[in-house]
């Protein structure tokens, strides 16, 4: 694969996503980071970016319920560079009927070199990171010098 640098905005699109059981964790770290997640535009899969909008009091884009391809939505989005940072806590100790499309996020996420918090312990890194409040470059794969076979 051939790469190329996207320039990534110091206002993030940050995506939000919580299973069922993760989702008071997810509140819980939201009002931690609230000043901050203010900062930046929010989206979220349906029942995640409900809770969250109503507990956080912050405007956020919804997607379908994650079940219903709210999470095939996020990755979409991931690959259209639309989407700068994921946070999204999976649950482990549950198997879900959508358990290829959270696989299939986290693959995306991983192909367009975004990144992921998983557990709160990432976001909270991710979230003090000066990356998150500045402009910076990403790599991400070049379809089209792939396609028309220019070597970089
Ligand atoms: P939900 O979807 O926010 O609609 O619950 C999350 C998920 O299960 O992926």
């Amino acid at each position: 694969m051939i790469y190329k640098e996207h320039s990534v905005s110091a206002r993030k699109c940050i995506a939000l996503v919580a299973h069922d059981n993760k989702k008071q964790e997810l509140v819980r770290w939201g009002k931690v980071h609230r000043e901050s997640l203010q900062q930046h535009e929010l989206f979220g899969t349906g029942t995640t970016g409900t809770l969250v909008e109503k507990e956080l009091g912050l405007p956020i884009t919804k997607l379908i319920s994650g079940p219903l391809g709210g999470d095939q939505q996020i990755g979409a989005l991931i690959s259209e560079c639309r989407l700068d940072l994921l946070v999204f806590f999976w649950d482990p100790f549950e198997p879900m009927p959508h358990d290829p499309d959270v696989k299939a996020l986290l693959r995306i996420a991983a192909v367009w070199n975004i990144p992921v918090a998983c557990n709160r312990s990432s976001a909270d890194y991710i979230f003090s990171s000066s990356l998150l409040s500045s402009t910076h470059l990403r790599e991400i794969p070049d379809y089209d010098s792939y396609v028309h076979g220019r070597a970089v």
